[in-house]
């Protein structure tokens, strides 16, 4: 038997699709989780410079509230943005500058950069437009910055101030993009982990799906004694495995039953044969008492085979739907029709014990095959002018209305140890005396009794006698087509 990673394609391809699967779904969610994250940050990021800018416009015009209330509307511009400068703190990446007439004058101590560049100042003052605040962005060292460009005019001093406070967000952008580079790192990683570790678990898992599937290829009709190895877990695919050994067990035991039945009945039909050509070789053509005789025997021999194969046909019909036809049955006609045709068998004191005034679901033509052939026994194996009761039976059992068909005897009866045994085929008793019979009625007779939904039942005492008796569900439902289970 091959190991679970051999060149089994279909349990390899059913292992690579839920593993792919289960990965795709992974790396999908992993993707919109990142996504939805990263896109969140960046326009958060967006919309916090652009408020923390508009934040320090307001400052700046809240501190030129205060101080024009201070000094009694004589503010100089150069004060004002002195003082602006003085309190304003910049954040972690901004920068804040002063024009005074055009020219970049004030700027805090320390700041996250430098806006008094040429190239920037140029940048400023092309932007700059009297009485407004612009946001715009300054190119800085290649390098794009948002930023507020605030024009300050004041009643009391004509010289024209420019307010700039700018944010530099590529760093933070930067920020957030090693984040994500990580997080797609470690995403990749804990994907890759996670294909390795479910290959190593389905693999383990798909074991014994494989070792099933090359049992399934490998058994044959002939070695029907092997099993599956039962992987010994508490899981579906053991349960598996359990339910294909007991179906290899139920099969084989089928299998063995139907090979012994095939040797009985080649067995059976040998020894008429034996015989009839035993006959014909001894018998001396030109004695005609010898050939009237053998002529005798050769019949009897037929019609021996002729009932057996009769017994064949009629038991290989018993797994069929329409072995038995259910139909109501009035059974005290049941009783009196049977009556009439058993008391011909033999010269016996046939009595009738009756007690079902009732109707039945049943077939009557196979409950009476039943009766012929339990009273047909009960004349074989008892004395000329015994007992011979036929017992028609109406009860409740559990609450349910059940019907009893039984033969009594008055005959040599069954030792318990064969009574469980003579209802299988070919089974007979050897020191049952009388003639041999083909072995194969009590068979039938049990299968009339299931096919009614019910059983077939034996009380016997040797030397006293035995009583045979079906009993049946008087509302039989019809047994379901095996076609349509
Ligand atoms: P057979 O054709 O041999 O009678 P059956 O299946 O009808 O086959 O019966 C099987 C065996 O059961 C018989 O060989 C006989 O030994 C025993 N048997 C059946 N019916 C009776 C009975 N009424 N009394 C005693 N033995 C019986």
């Amino acid at each position: 038997m091959k190991g679970p990673f051999n060149k089994d394609l279909s349990s390899r391809s059913v292992r690579v699709r839920i593993l792919s699967t289960m990965l795709a779904f992974m790396a999908g969610g992993l993707l919109i989780a990142g996504f939805v994250s990263y896109y969140v940050q960046f326009t958060v990021l967006d919309d916090r410079v652009n408020a923390e800018l508009l934040q320090e416009v307001d400052e700046f015009q809240r501190i030129a509230e205060l101080r024009q209330s201070d000094v009694g509307g004589n503010e100089s511009t150069e004060d004002l943005m002195r003082a602006a400068i003085q309190s304003a703190v910049p954040g972690e990446h901004e920068s804040f500058l002063a024009f005074l007439d055009d020219r970049p004058q004030l700027k805090p101590q320390e700041q996250a950069f430098e806006l008094d560049n040429p190239d920037t100042v140029e940048q400023i003052l092309s932007t700059h437009t009297p009485g407004s605040t612009i946001f715009t962005h300054l190119e800085i060292n290649g390098e794009a910055i948002p930023a507020a460009v605030a024009s300050v005019e004041l009643y009391s001093d004509d010289t024209p101030g420019i307010f700039v406070a700018a944010n530099r967000i590529q760093n933070q952008r930067d920020q957030i993009w090693i984040s994500a580079v990580t997080y797609t790192v470690v995403s990749l990683a804990t994907l890759l982990a996670s294909a390795l570790v479910g290959l190593v678990v389905t693999g383990k898992l798909m074991r014994p799906i494989g070792d099933l599937r090359n049992a399934t290829r490998e058994i044959t009709i002939d070695d029907l004694e092997r099993r599956v190895p039962d992987p010994g877990t508490r899981d579906d695919v053991a349960a598996l495995a359990q339910n294909f050994n007991r179906m290899l067990e139920r099969i084989h035991e089928g299998y063995a039953h139907q090979r012994q039945f095939m040797s009985d009945v080649s067995h059976e039909l040998r020894t008429p044969l034996t015989i009839i050509r035993g006959t014909l070789e001894t018998t001396d053509l030109s004695d005609p008492a010898d050939v009237s005789e053998g002529h005798e025997i050769a019949l009897d021999e037929l019609d021996r085979m002729n009932n057996l194969v009769t017994d064949l046909s009629t038991l290989a019909k018993t797994g069929r739907p329409d072995f038995v036809k259910f139909a109501p049955v009035d059974m005290a006609e049941f009783a009196r029709n049977a009556m009439s045709r058993i008391e011909h068998l033999g010269p016996r004191r046939w009595l009738l014990d009756f007690g079902a005034d009732v109707m039945a679901r049943a077939d009557e033509d196979r409950l009476t095959q039943a009766v012929v052939q339990l009273a047909a026994n009960a004349v074989r194996y008892s004395e000329p002018h015994t007992t011979i009761e036929l017992k028609v039976q109406h009860m409740s059992l559990s609450g349910r209305s059940m019907i009893m068909v039984g033969v009594r005897d008055e005959g040599i009866g069954i030792a318990k140890a064969d009574q469980a045994r003579i209802f299988e085929r070919f089974a007979r008793v050897s020191d049952s005396g009388g003639e041999s019979g083909s072995g194969l009625g009590l068979a039938i007779v049990e299968a009339i009794a299931q096919a009614h939904g019910g059983s077939v039942s034996l009380t016997s005492r040797p030397g006293h006698g035995s009583t045979f008796t079906i009993i049946f569900p008087q509302d039989n439902t019809p047994v379901p087509d095996p076609e349509e289970r």
